[in-house]
């Protein structure tokens, strides 16, 4: 359950849980409900008390399991790694919890499927690349709220520098980063295991420099983009920040090493530490053990004297002590890796030739991509390990679902309007049986990777099949037909549809509007972080703002056969802040366009990414080359900055007429857009803002505003205080520029489902107006049609209206009493 209580005042005062976009209601709710409770009793304690009391209730939590072995250990499929899906495995044990790679999407799936990444420790990346690493700045954001008190890396060298590039957006003041020694030699030790890290190194490997570019164009950011939020006294620190803002300067990083790139491939071989044999009550009463501390110590392997003298060996009256099983963790990323793998003796130990039995491994999980898990000699390593172990493939060559929530709802929603929410992911065969036939025959036993599907390594107990993904639309479907008053109200809407349809029908299909993002802060279940993708005609398109895992949202949208042709078509990126929610799927897009084509796209942005982009770029991996960057401060409405030659290039490969930006009410560095079509239609994007008069003169007369709407009407204080838009500030900016249609968007998680409208059913103010759900995909000549939607998605959500109504009024009354009692 989610209600108001959660942002208590408590939190008010205290300024880190009050970032503005980034990660904040969601998270709580869904992770730090014992962060709450306490809360409740003390509100006295300052920010830093509160975490800290926090962090040492986990730490007491853990320490507990310092000297005994964990009795359950399951690896989870997270992620399968099927287009749209990031690849990840979640170590579960009763001590902690443990996460290898954490692509864009991680975090949205652990929240989805209830892995918590409350306890979590140490995250494993097999290699530093943004397909492994992309979902970990904004999952260290959630869980530093979650009150985790530091996260250890492991992985190649320097892995760490990450969070250095991502600064200035994830801001980790109170989550502990920090990187484990991963030299081959070295062992890690815990309380549950033992990991052995082994380099796997490329036979291509020239250590890379970064001398494709220009070190002296690094332009270092240093805004603080949680300036605009309230502090303590009340005070937003943005106007003491501004007065001491100093320009832009360029110069290089104090130690130019710090700017060596990043590379290099870690396996990992995991052992369980033993788990000691029962004590077993029968064998202790036959030698004459009386009930008492000695049992303690007899199960804890010491040998103990009666008071009779007899010596009692614990061995004599324990079970056998139970080896700990081994699993390994690897990718090969390419060929160039595959002689290191299969050369390196070290894995011989774990193979049918070692000569413990015991360390034989009992699963091996390969991330290694299909088409270097093909090669014979990849093979031909995989057969050398016994015939009982299992191979867990977690790779692109997947096909399964890894999300459900997004599904159920499209499978509602499509039956209010069959084309504007389509159904999505069709072309998914998440039938074929785990177990690869051919394979079988090898004696090998691969399963490839379904999200939720389990191994369970203590008790030893194999693979496990039972959880996975399946979708059931005919459920969906049904789940609506039985809301009261659904299947009137949808025959109501199809009568006025066919009316509105036929002055619809010759218009034409494009430009149309793929929404692929509709909420704030983190992504939640149905809502991802913004994204949205005009589509101006087939082969081009505009991206506005993408999120993390907008590249997600877009492949299982159009499905792996055409997403490559839709990536093709994104000819321009717009960034409107850089806010984590805004901008943390752009490296993914960007690489994957750099995969299909060699014209980089546009990347409309506040100069300020570059800091961010070129430090990536430099100690990461390349992708320099993939975009222009054309900075929003040269787009100012009336003020272009940009050279001719420049302009007319972006317009041509656009198909536009103009683009200009003006600053918005949010974060330093914050923009609106307008976009001119060549066909004179005019969309304006307000990104994240106030309700701005600079964004009312740049949109005046627009065909198309997509503005956001972060809060309910009763919620505007809060709107205030975070530099949002209520959902009637936003429509009220609509009509204040004349434009013929508004669109809402960016919703607070709390709205997962539907925000919450003003009240009247009959509000003119609505006429024009449309609710922006993920998926949704829509030609602007439809989108008239959004209106008459409002009765039957009403009646569909009512349960979650109803309940945000509760709220609403709860607050309010509140509030009231609030004011009678300062009388
Ligand atoms: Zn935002
Ligand atoms: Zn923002």
């Amino acid at each position: 359950m989610y209600t108001r209580m959660y942002i208590s005042p408590v939190f008010s005062k205290h300024s880190h849980l009050l970032r503005t976009c980034a990660y904040n209601y969601s998270i709580l709710r869904t992770y730090s409900l014992s962060t709450l409770k306490y809360h409740s009793y003390d509100n006295s304690m300052s920010e830093k008390d509160l975490q800290r009391q926090l962090q040492k209730l986990r730490r007491e939590k853990l320490s507990k399991f310092d000297k005994v072995s964990p009795s359950t250990v399951t690896l989870q499929v997270l992620g399968c790694g099927a287009p749209g899906s990031p690849a990840s495995l979640y170590v579960s044990t009763d001590h902690s919890k443990y996460l290898f790679n954490c692509g864009e999407g991680t975090q949205r799936l652990a929240h989805e499927h209830h892995l918590r990444l409350s306890k979590l420790e140490h995250v494993f990346f097999t290699t530093p690349t943004w397909k492994n690493m992309g979902g970990l700045p904004g999952m260290a954001l959630t869980i530093q709220d979650a009150g985790v008190p530091e996260i250890k890396l492991h992985g190649p060298d320097g892995i760490i520098d990450i969070f250095d590039a991502v600064k200035r957006f994830a801001f980790l003041a109170h989550l502990t980063v920090s990187e484990a020694n991963c030299a081959e030699s070295t062992v890690y030790n815990d309380s549950c295991m033992t990991i052995r890290y082994v380099p796997l190194i490329s036979t291509n490997s020239t250590c890379e420099t970064p001398s494709d570019s220009d070190q002296s164009l690094i332009i270092q950011d240093d805004t603080d983009y949680y300036a605009h939020e309230f502090n303590k006294n009340g005070k937003r620190r943005i106007e003491q920040y501004q007065k001491r803002q100093r320009p832009l300067i360029n110069k290089l990083p104090k130690v130019e090493s710090s700017l060596r790139k990043i590379t290099g491939c870690i396996a990992y071989i995991c052992k369980l530490h033993p788990k000691s044999g029962r004590l077993n009550l029968e064998k202790c009463v036959e030698k004459g053990v009386t009930p008492g501390p000695v049992l303690g110590d007899l199960k804890a392997g010491k040998d103990v004297t009666l008071p009779d003298g007899t010596l009692i060996r614990s061995v004599d009256v324990c079970d056998p002590e139970i080896p700990g099983p081994v699993f390994i963790v690897l990718e090969c990323p390419d060929e160039n890796y595959v002689d290191s793998l299969i050369s390196n003796e070290i894995f011989r130990e774990y193979q049918s030739d070692g000569k413990i039995e015991d360390n034989w491994a009992a699963c091996v999980v390969h991330f290694t991509p299909e088409e270097v898990l093909k090669m014979k000699k990849y093979r031909e390593w995989m057969e050398r390990f016994p015939k009982t172990t299992e191979h867990l493939i977690i790779n692109g060559a997947n096909e399964s679902y890894s999300f459900e929530a997004l599904h159920k709802i499209q499978h509602k929603l499509n039956l209010v309007h069959p084309t504007i929410f389509p159904i999505i992911g069709d072309s998914v065969d998440n039938s074929n049986d785990n177990v690869e036939k051919n394979d079988e025959e090898l004696n090998l036993r691969i399963h490839r990777a379904k999200t939720l599907n389990a191994f369970h390594l203590r008790p030893l107990d194999g693979f496990d099949k039972t959880a996975e993904i399946k979708l059931n639309r005919k459920e969906d479907i049904d789940e609506a037909f039985n809301v009261d008053g659904f299947l009137d109200a949808l025959a109501e809407l199809q009568t006025e549809i066919n009316a509105k349809s036929k002055a619809l029908t010759h218009l034409p299909e494009y430009p149309k509007l793929l929404i692929l993002g509709t909420g704030s802060c983190v992504p939640s279940k149905v809502r991802n972080t913004s994204g949205i993708l005009l589509r101006i005609n087939p082969e081009t398109s505009l991206l506005f703002d993408c999120g993390e895992g907008t590249l997600g949202q877009l492949t299982r949208f159009f499905g792996k056969d055409k997403i490559n042709g839709v990536l093709e078509s994104i000819k321009g990126i717009y960034i409107s802040h850089l806010h984590a929610d805004h901008h943390l799927g752009l490296i993914s897009i960007l690489q994957q366009r750099q995969l299909i084509t060699k014209y980089p796209v546009f990347l409309c942005a506040p100069k300020q990414i570059y800091s961010w982009l070129q430090i990536y770029h430099l100690k990461f991996e390349g992708i320099n080359k993939s975009f222009n960057l054309i900075p929003n401060q040269n787009l100012i409405l009336n003020s272009h900055k940009l050279p001719i030659n420049i302009q007319e290039q972006l317009k041509d490969s656009l198909k536009i007429d103009q683009i200009s930006t003006v600053e918005v009410n949010h974060c330093l560095h914050s923009f609106g857009v307008s976009v001119i079509l060549e066909n004179g239609q005019k969309i304006v994007y307000s990104g994240d803002t106030q309700p701005c008069n600079y964004l009312v003169d740049l949109g005046r007369d627009c065909d198309l505003l997509i503005h956001e709407a972060t809060m309910e009407d009763s919620m505007e204080k809060e709107a205030k205080m975070k530099m949002h838009s209520t959902v009637s500030q936003a429509i009220t900016i609509g009509q204040r520029m004349n434009s013929k249609f508004t669109v809402l968007t960016h919703f607070s998680q709390r709205y997962s489902k539907i925000p919450n409208l003003p009240n009247n059913p009959d509000d003119q103010n609505l006429l024009n107006v449309g609710i922006a759900f993920d998926n949704m995909h829509v030609s602007l000549s439809q989108l008239p049609l959004l209106p008459l939607f409002y009765p039957v998605l009403r009646i569909l959500f009512s349960e979650s209206l109803s309940l945000l109504e509760e709220k609403a009024l709860k607050r309010k009354l509140k509030e009231n009493r609030a004011v009678v009692d300062a009388r």
